[in-house]
């Protein structure tokens, strides 16, 4: 674009997303995607809404899921204060909205900053704990074998006193290679180069989380914009993926800016999860939700006008129990009496046009029944 100054960079930016945000998913595609071209955003429209009985997009059927990812790194010098600074007004914004993040930590920078990797591990909101790598290394050269990716990643999990189970791995500078290591290392996720609008995708055999925006001092007062990000992804029922830096945030060694531009997203993002429009998670639930999605099956054991009965069983041996959401039609001229879950009353909501329910099921390796009953 031919926008000289930042002022004008982001009124375009808004004025774009407002007109995408009045679109949404069922407008013209073809324009969409240009417009968001101009943006420099990717885009690829999220299928629709399977026919219930199915199991929701995203947990909670929200109509779009929220992650941030925070890439814990001192690559110079004058990033050191910054970051510590940064970490320390992110854990306590977090802890204020209760909004989970995944770290990235790169294993040099915690031996250096351990105080605030404390604060992530021991703050009372479940932050996810990713690598990035120890030395912040290339991933991408011909000179990085995958022995250096294994004792790289091995550091990382030895600094952070963590064993296995990691399964965010965010790539230094987003510089992606060595995904078979890392996929063999237990890894799943991780945040490809290209900002995208859509659905998480399995690719290179790991689950790429399309960042979407990415927050630094240019952001500075673009909270307005920030929303609208989350907007656009409620519109298009897909992922609005923030990712920065803990320094990334801090302007002059002073975490006002993270606090001032931070604040009202993360707040807003609070209201529209508890309206159910986002599920807030962290790149590793979000992963891990889709994987089972895919993997669950639902079989109509029995439906009559006043009842019906469910199977749903797991193909995926190797994850843990998850709960999924399950949506179910409600007849036409009905209404949901009673809900059992394996013989026990379970809990189920209503959707706003009264035409289907949902339930949370844990889906693992045992089958689990849903009954329903109608009046
Ligand atoms: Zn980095």
């Amino acid at each position: 674009m031919a926008f000289s100054s930042l002022a004008l960079k982001r009124f375009a930016r808004v004025l774009i997303l407002s007109i995408l945000i009045r679109l949404g998913s069922d407008g013209n595609k073809w324009f969409s995607r240009n417009l968001l071209g101009l943006i420099r955003v990717g885009f690829e429209p999220v299928r629709k809404r399977q026919a219930p009985p199915s199991i929701s997009q995203y947990k909670y059927g929200a109509d779009a899921a929220f992650c941030i990812s925070i890439d814990f790194d001192i690559t110079k010098e004058s990033r050191r204060i910054p970051n510590a600074l940064g970490t320390r007004a992110i854990v306590e914004l977090a802890e204020k909205y209760n909004i989970p993040m995944t770290w990235a930590i790169c294993g040099q920078a915690a031996a250096e900053q351990p105080e605030e990797i404390g604060l992530i591990r021991n703050s009372n909101v479940r932050h996810e704990i990713g690598i990035h790598t120890y030395t912040h290394l290339d991933m991408s050269l011909p000179s990085t074998s995958p022995e250096l990716v294994k004792s790289e990643i091995g550091r990382c999990f030895e600094e952070l006193n963590i064993k296995h189970g990691v399964k965010t791995f965010i790539f230094p500078w987003n510089k992606i290679g060595h995904f078979e290591t890392l996929s063999n290392l237990g890894f799943t996720t991780y945040r490809g180069a290209d900002r995208k609008l859509r659905y998480p995708v399995m690719e290179n055999g790991l689950w790429n989380i399309s960042p979407l925006y990415y927050v630094d001092a240019r952001s500075e007062g673009a909270s307005k914009l920030m929303k609208m990000y989350v907007d656009l992804a409620i519109g298009y029922r897909s992922v609005c993926h923030i990712w920065f830096h803990p320094w990334s945030v801090v302007v002059d060694k002073d975490d006002k800016f993270a606090r001032y531009t931070l604040d009202p997203l993360l707040e807003y993002v609070e209201r529209e999860g508890k309206k159910g429009k986002v599920w807030i998670c962290t790149l590793e639930e979000l992963s891990t939700y889709c994987q089972v999605a895919k993997e669950t099956t639902i079989t109509t054991l029995e439906e009559s006008g006043l009842a019906g009965k469910f199977a749903v069983r797991s193909s995926q041996p190797n994850i843990p129990e998850t709960e999924v959401t399950i949506e179910f039609m409600i007849l036409e001229g009905k209404a949901v009496e009673s809900v059992e879950l394996d013989g026990e009353s379970t809990k189920f909501s209503v959707t706003e046009d009264n035409k289907r329910f949902k339930v949370q099921v844990p889906v693992g390796t045992h089958e689990r029944i849903v009954e329903v009953k109608f009046r």
